[in-house]
């Protein structure tokens, strides 16, 4: 036998897929044994959508959470959005296929920095009320009066006290578009989404003039370059129901997680979505897959091992006591 051969890099062992059809039924069988509800975002992958008994974005969700009858829950998101769904039914047990499926805008604005800030503030005589979007981890809501979602939000702040100042954390783009609509100035912290971010305006200027006719749909997390161009701006619900009131074939440049496209294409499949290429922050390169890594996290292998082995779990924190006062004042009411 040749040294080469001793000497070389290991022989690692092939990597099996599993078929998704296989996974398919088998998350279907051990749903029923275990009496369990799959709920999933609409940037998880299309398959996952698939099997879900609720499909929604964060509000939808947190919602129907409330309302599923099974005491269990497997939650294909992000941390954040299973931690609203234990805070709003602590009752039901809250499974996730990845625990570390987080979040880079909620990462933005962590309890202890968002807290000093506060008290910095405070001490300077400010009055405000801290108004957090929905993607902030359950400990950084605990210091909120109010939360938002990209679908009520412009409610919610048009109800505000106009003699308080407005703290909106964590993302700025939202909190810039917010304050075009709403009229309100806010203190807005510097937060933004890894995802949304990376759009990139010229490639979406290219293609826009590569398809005569086509309309550009963009979620308010992105810039304000990229909102300026856009023709209709909406979080993830009001973006499915645009391209479901419209009847005529068009084509729609979509500026959000891709993932969402498997939604519009259940509701209107008459349309062409094409998404809108990020730029890599490290290389300045065009990107043509933006998934986000965090919802990228969510397989169907990882539901299937999550509902047979009755974990990974949202443990009740102390503080989510507190985060459910806001949250259920916020979304529920
Ligand atoms: S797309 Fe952005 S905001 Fe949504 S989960 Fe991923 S990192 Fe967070």
């Amino acid at each position: 036998m040749s040294l080469d051969i001793l000497s070389g890099p290991p022989i690692s062992a092939p990597v099996f897929e599993e078929d998704p059809l296989d996974l398919m039924d088998e998350i279907d069988a051990l749903k029923r044994e275990k009496n369990a509800s799959i709920l999933a975002h609409y940037y998880v992958d299309g398959e996952i959508q698939d099997i879900a008994d609720f499909t929604g974005d964060s509000l939808k969700l947190a919602r129907d959470a409330t309302t599923v009858e099974s005491p269990t829950i497997v939650f294909c998101g992000v941390h954040f959005m299973g931690e609203s769904a234990k805070i709003l039914s602590p009752e039901k047990r809250v499974l996730m296929p990845d625990l570390l499926a987080g979040c880079s805008l909620a990462d933005s604005c962590p309890h202890d920095a968002l807290k000093a800030f506060q008290d910095k503030l405070r001490a300077e005589g400010r009055e405000f009320v801290t108004v957090a979007y929905i993607n902030t981890t359950a400990a950084t809501k605990s210091l909120c009066d109010w939360i938002v979602t990209s679908g009520n939000a412009r409610e919610i702040i048009d109800k505000l006290p106009a003699d308080k100042e407005i703290l909106f954390v964590p993302d700025q783009h939202l909190g810039r578009y917010l304050m075009e609509v709403t009229g309100r100035e806010f203190i807005l912290w510097p937060g933004s989404c890894m995802v949304h971010e990376i759009f990139s305006l010229q490639d979406l200027l290219r293609a826009k003039r590569n398809k005569p006719g086509s309309v550009i749909l963009s979620h308010p997390e992105c810039p304000q370059n990229i909102l300026e161009v856009s023709d209709v701006i909406g979080g993830t619900e009001k973006m499915r129901r645009h391209v479901q009131s419209i009847a005529e074939p068009t084509t729609f440049l979509v500026a959000t997680e891709p993932a969402m496209i498997h939604a519009f294409k259940q509701v209107a499949p008459q349309h062409e979505y094409i998404p809108v290429p990020g730029i890599m922050a490290s290389t300045g390169e065009t990107c043509a897959c933006n998934r986000c890594p965090h919802m990228a996290r969510n397989t169907l292998a990882k539901v299937r091992d999550c509902l047979r082995d009755e974990k990974p779990e949202i443990v009740w924190q102390p503080y989510f006591e507190q985060a459910r006062d806001v949250l259920r004042r916020s979304l529920l009411q």
